[in-house]
């Protein structure tokens, strides 16, 4: 298969394009690796402590989606930044594709253009951006997995890189296959038989021991059993194929707060340098599983975010404040005024409406933020008191009414179809409730914009024992509101429902789904008729209500509040 990689068009790669930030720029030093079009980043030690200073430890880091999502995601930042602080690692980036936006529309895509898993299969997903490398020559191929619909990814990552997907199949050569991030942490059971070890808590917490633990096993000569065994003795760290009586709790937090090392034109945030404000969120929304897996809820110091923001204007104005619940910030004003003062392009996640005073909205149009998002999530206020969601309608309609005199040219608000307790009415009451925003928002210049997704019942969450609608309900329910939205003059965008039940089953089924996860990933089956072939029944996966007691494939890991809680809060 022709190689497409962009250094063999004439195209600088997507490495060249990258600016690192000042402090990290010491990092990157060739260990001599010059087999391809970038030297490897090669761990110097950063601002912590290095743990190591043993042989030499290769990783690459594996993110399992195009180069443009995987250096947008602040989780990949943060564990690339934890293996370089660590002197003597010799870290690597891997993607499913490299191709970015930019590289898209000028038609250099980096995967071949036509639709098709198997002709997606270049051998570009299983090499490094630096060097090149096949995963298979690195001592450890570490993925970081937000998304359930990308488990497919990291099987076809490992064929092409020349590792064997089965865990129950690599040799004593092999590398270790590890996998962090937020899937480990809600449900790491169908992709368990790929994996070695899953990371479960915080980067920094875990990589410096984890690594230790790595080294130690090499420095006495243990086979791959034995380097395992000492793995799952390591905080957070869960090794599926050995037998647990207790259930593993995630590492504990480090107490350092992720940003950017890099800003790249070839990322989704293009040239964004994008840094954590807070992490989790005490709203307590109870299909929110990002609320459940961190907490307690934590506040970035104010001016430790304008460090940060200064930090990022050495190489881009474009800034991103990440956060669960930006307005939840208690300084969030300050924030926001260091950030004008400095004539920062701002670009935020969505805002949480009760904290959009009319000072938070202009001093956002200030900055440049031109669109903002609100999340009412239903339509009918009784519906959203039921989903946790305790916002009236004149809060909501309020919020928007104040972004859009602030200056917020575009307001776009997020609903979910098939809600646990929503009727046969919910179509209409978005479609009231969008008319009462857009009448507020048109006042004053903006305009409306909805986006309709299925709800899909996670685990970790009071619903983690909800049935999920059927598709056709979903289906159904979105060309409703469309249909009613378009008549107001309201643009709207929605996700499918067929993708939605696909993770549904991924985010809610157990270790039978490997093999599903398998045939459609190598054998290019389709999803439905590989769960036929592997003998799972989907219906029952996602579409049952579950059991009081049923026991879930993901409490072998013990994050968040626990079944007894989750079940008081239904
Ligand atoms: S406010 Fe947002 S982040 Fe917080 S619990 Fe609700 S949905 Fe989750």
């Amino acid at each position: 298969m022709t190689c497409r990689h962009p250094s063999n068009t004439g195209q600088p790669s997507f490495p060249e394009r990258e600016r690192w930030l000042p402090s990290f720029d010491g990092t990157r030093r060739s260990s001599g690796h010059n087999s391809g079009t970038e030297p490897p980043l090669t761990g110097a030690g950063g601002d912590s402590a290095a743990v190591h200073d043993g042989p030499e430890l290769s990783v690459v880091l594996a993110y399992p989606e195009k180069y443009s999502i995987g250096m947008s995601n602040l989780g990949v930042h943060a564990a690339l930044r934890a293996f370089l602080e660590i002197r003597g690692i010799d870290c690597e980036r891997a993607f499913w594709a490299q191709a970015s936006a930019k590289v898209e529309n000028d038609g250099f895509a980096g995967v071949a253009p036509e639709p098709g898993v198997a002709d997606r299969f270049t051998d570009e997903a299983g090499r490094s951006v630096e060097t090149r490398r096949a995963l298979s020559e690195f001592d450890v191929v570490a993925f970081s997995v937000s998304f359930e619909g990308d488990y497919f990814n990291i099987v076809r990552m490992l064929a092409a890189g020349g590792v064997e997907p089965l865990a129950s199949e690599r040799g004593e050569g092999s590398p270790l296959v590890v996998v962090g991030g937020v899937c480990s942490h809600l449900n790491p059971a169908p992709i368990a038989p790929f994996i070695d070890a899953f990371l479960i808590g915080d980067a920094d917490a875990l990589i410096p021991p984890f690594v230790h633990a790595v080294h130690e096993s090499a420095g006495r000569g243990e086979g791959r059993t034995e380097q395992l065994k000492r793995l799952s003795g390591v905080s957070g760290v869960y090794v599926p194929s050995l037998p647990r009586s207790e259930p593993v709790s995630p590492a504990p937090w480090a107490g350092r707060w992720a940003e950017s090392l890099t800003v790249s034109p070839d990322a989704y945030f293009r040239n964004m340098f994008l840094t954590e404000i807070s992490r989790g969120c005490s709203r307590g929304c109870r299909f929110c599983a990002a609320g459940e897996i961190q907490r307690p809820v934590r506040f970035r110091p104010v001016q430790e975010v304008i460090a940060s923001v200064e930090r990022g204007l050495e190489v881009t104005r474009r800034i991103g404040l990440v956060s669960a619940a930006l307005g939840d910030h208690p300084d969030i004003v300050e924030i926001l005024r260091a950030l004008h003062e400095r004539d920062v392009e701002l670009n935020i996640s969505s805002l949480r409406m009760e904290a959009i005073t009319s000072e938070v909205a202009g001093l956002l149009a200030a900055c440049g933020v031109r669109t903002a998002t609100i999340a009412p999530e239903a339509g009918e206020q009784t519906l959203r008191r039921a989903i946790g969601k305790s916002v009236t309608d004149e809060v909501v309609v309020d919020a928007a009414e104040r972004l859009a005199a602030g200056g917020i040219r575009k307001i776009r608000a997020y609903f979910m179809t098939g809600l646990p307790g929503g009727g046969p009415n919910e179509a209409a009451a978005v479609a009231d409730l969008c008319e009462r925003i857009q009448a507020a928002v048109h006042r004053h210049g903006a305009r409306l914009s909805a986006s309709l997704s299925p709800f899909v019942p996670k685990p970790r969450t009071p619903f983690q024992w909800a049935a999920m609608a059927p598709e056709r309900d979903h289906r159904r329910a979105i060309s409703e509101t469309r249909r009613l939205l378009a008549g107001l003059g309201v643009q709207t965008t929605s996700a499918g429902p067929r993708e939605a039940v696909r993770e549904a089953a991924l985010a809610r089924g157990g270790e039978e789904l490997a093999e599903v996860i398998r045939i459609v990933a190598l054998e290019d089956v389709p999803w439905k008729a590989a769960a036929a072939r592997a003998g799972v029944d989907l219906i029952r996966l996602v579409h049952r209500e579950r059991d009081v007691d049923e026991v879930f494939p993901w409490e072998v890991v013990d994050v968040g509040r626990g079944r007894e809680a989750l079940r008081g809060a239904c």
